[in-house]
């Protein structure tokens, strides 16, 4: 398996999953303030460098 990165499928990354699931529950919750963080740490990690999604904030 001489695989190199492959650029088949855009795979976002776990945080990023994990911030856009919490914001979806917040949302689905009426919990605006929680929903606010989860964006705010969605940026914050994305300008951070350490998005494996490779997504430009
Ligand atoms: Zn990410």
């Amino acid at each position: 398996m001489t695989h190199e990165q492959q650029q088949v499928q855009p795979d976002p990354c776990l945080p990023c999953q994990e911030l856009a699931l919490a914001g979806a529950v917040a949302n689905a919750e009426y919990d605006w303030s929680r929903a606010t963080d989860c964006r705010v740490l969605m940026k914050r990690h994305r300008e951070s460098g350490e998005c494996a999604a490779g997504q430009p904030a």
